[in-house]
C-alpha cells in the first residue's frame, strides 16, 4: 500500500495529521509522542487509519507505541475509524466520554443514525463498517479524569454544547487543549493575517446553547497556549477569537428562532443566512478573498450547522 500522510510537527510532541477526510484540510488528528509511547487524538474515519499508521512509521514509532486512542467525541469524522486503529493498535486503550462508551462497544445504533442522515450508499463511501471495541479496554473519562502518557499527564473536561458526549483534552505539558467541536471551527483558508474565521458548530442532534456558552466559557478560563482544533489546526485564543465564538452562537439561535414558523426550505433559509452571516464576519476581519471563495471553505458547515438548528428546532417545537 503506497499511502503518504500529510503531517507536521507543531512542537512539543505533538504532530497534526491530515485525515484525509473529504478532502485536505477538513479534519484533524493528532499524535501526542512521549518517550516511545504516542496517543492519537480524533481518528477521522477508517480511510484515515492508513495514513495514521504511514505517519507513525515516518515518526519511527509503529502500532505498538500507540497507548490510547482518544476521539473527542462519537461523530463519525472524530471516531469512525476507531474500531479499525484499536484493531491495528494492540497495546491501546480507548479513552472515551462515558455518554460515548456505548456506542464504540455496539457501533450498530451509531451507524443507523449516519446511514439516517447520509443514506446508505454514501455512508458506505464515507465510513465503510464501524468495528465494535472489546468493552475490555475501554476507559470512560468523567470530568477531571487525568491520565499520563509516558509521564505526561492529560486531563479531561466534559464539555457539552454541540454533543453531549463530547469532553476536551487538556495536555499539561504543551498548555494546549485538544477541543474536537466545542470551541468551533477555524479553517486556514479563512484566517486574516494571524486572526481566524471562527465560528462554533451546531450538527446535529444535540446542539444545546447555553450549554455551548458555558463550554466556551470554561475553556477560555482555563486559558491555554492555544486549542487544537478538529477543524483545523492550531488557533490561539484571542480576544477576536472568543468574540466570534459567542456571536456565532448567539446569531445562530437568532437565525433558529425567526426561521421557526418557516414550513417549507426552512434548512435553505437559515444555510443562506448562516453563509451571509459569516461573510460579514470575514469582512470584518478584513478578509479580502472573494465572496465565492469564502463560501467554498465554509459551504460544508454553514448547510451543517442549519441542518443542526432545524433539529433543535423541531425538538423545541
Ligand atoms: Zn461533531
Amino acid at each position: 500500500m503506497n499511502i503518504k500522510a500529510s503531517y507536521n510537527d507543531l512542537g512539543d510532541g505533538i504532530i497534526h495529521l491530515d485525515a484525509e477526510y473529504l478532502k485536505p484540510g477538513i479534519a484533524s488528528v493528532y499524535l501526542l509522542m512521549e518517550g516511545n509511547e504516542c496517543a492519537i487524538i480524533e481518528t477521522g474515519t477508517n480511510h484515515t487509519v492508513p495514513f495514521i499508521l504511514s505517519a507513525l512509521t515516518e515518526l519511527g514509532l509503529n502500532e505498538d507505541s500507540v497507548r490510547y486512542v482518544i476521539p473527542t467525541h462519537v461523530h463519525l469524522d472524530h471516531a469512525g475509524g476507531v474500531g479499525s486503529l484499536m484493531t491495528s493498535c494492540a497495546n491501546a486503550e480507548l479513552i472515551i466520554h462515558p455518554f460515548g462508551a456505548r456506542h464504540m462497544i455496539d457501533p450498530t445504533k451509531l451507524a443507523a443514525g449516519a446511514k439516517a442522515v447520509y443514506g446508505d450508499e454514501a455512508f458506505e463511501r464515507l465510513y465503510g463498517e464501524l468495528i465494535p471495541v472489546d468493552a475490555s479496554r475501554v476507559i470512560e473519562a468523567p470530568d477531571n479524569f487525568e491520565i499520563s502518557l509516558g509521564g505526561r499527564n492529560l486531563r479531561f473536561y466534559d464539555t457539552p454544547g454541540h454533543a453531549k458526549h463530547h469532553f476536551c483534552v487538556h495536555d499539561i505539558e504543551s498548555d494546549t487543549i485538544f477541543s474536537g467541536d466545542t470551541f468551533g471551527i477555524a479553517y486556514p483558508g479563512t484566517h486574516v493575517d494571524d486572526e481566524p474565521l471562527t465560528f462554533v458548530t451546531t450538527t446535529p442532534v444535540q446542539f444545546d446553547p447555553e450549554a455551548m456558552h458555558s463550554s466556551i466559557q470554561r475553556l477560555l478560563d482555563i486559558n491555554p497556549k492555544a486549542f487544537n482544533l478538529t477543524h483545523y489546526g492550531q488557533v490561539k485564543p484571542t480576544q477576536k477569537v472568543a468574540k466570534q465564538l459567542k456571536d456565532s452562537i448567539d446569531m445562530f439561535v437568532k437565525i433558529a428562532k425567526q426561521s421557526r414558523d418557516l414550513r417549507d426550505d426552512r434548512v435553505e433559509a437559515m444555510n443562506q443566512q448562516i453563509q451571509q452571516f459569516l461573510l460579514k464576519q470575514y469582512r470584518q476581519l478584513g478578509g479580502l478573498e472573494s465572496d465565492q471563495f469564502c463560501l467554498d471553505i465554509i459551504a460544508m458547515d454553514s448547510k451543517l450547522n442549519a441542518q443542526g438548528l432545524d433539529f433543535w428546532l423541531s425538538k423545541k417545537q
